[in-house]
């Protein structure tokens, strides 16, 4: 990890945004990246609208990101912002859904959808002592409906 001075942020959220997007991919796919609509081998295939890798089955040749089908599913935000916000809610449960908003810095509309999607993968999760990874494996595991849904049991 580098440190000290003259490190730009924008270059910083870069390299933060890339350990994310590693780690999201190893949650995914821990013996490699398999097409999530037939399980063939894929290639790599350009990107997504934020950056991120794009994927085409050789099989079926159907295209697909890292959260495709999945409740992370939304290429306008980074995964860096996923990780900051599902700590975020995990630190302190009572954090309203104002203060979530100017955390976030998104539109009240994006924040709330976002809000809803991870108490609502925390909700999910087994554990009483749940880690970001939990959260995670869960908002990859599910659509974002099927999430949202679980709040109003909070
Ligand atoms: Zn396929």
């Amino acid at each position: 990890m580098v440190t000290g001075g003259g490190t730009e942020p924008a270059k910083k959220m870069t390299e933060k945004e890339q350990i994310c997007r590693d780690h999201l991919i190893a949650l995914r796919w821990p013996k490699g990246v398999r097409c999530i609509y037939c399980a063939a081998d894929v290639y790599r295939s350009g990107r997504e609208r934020n950056g991120a890798p794009r994927w085409q089955c050789k099989t079926c040749l159907r295209r697909f990101g890292i959260a495709t089908g999945t409740a992370l599913q939304d290429a306008r935000l980074s995964y860096e912002m996923w990780a900051r916000a599902i700590e975020l809610l995990l630190t302190d449960g009572s954090t309203t859904l104002l203060a979530f908003e100017r955390f976030i810095g998104l539109s009240h509309r994006a924040a709330c959808a976002m809000w809803l999607t991870i108490r609502g993968a925390i909700a999910a999760a087994p554990q009483r002592k749940i880690a970001l990874e939990s959260v995670l494996k869960i908002l990859l595991a599910h659509p974002r409906a099927a999430l949202s849904g679980n709040t109003e049991k909070l």
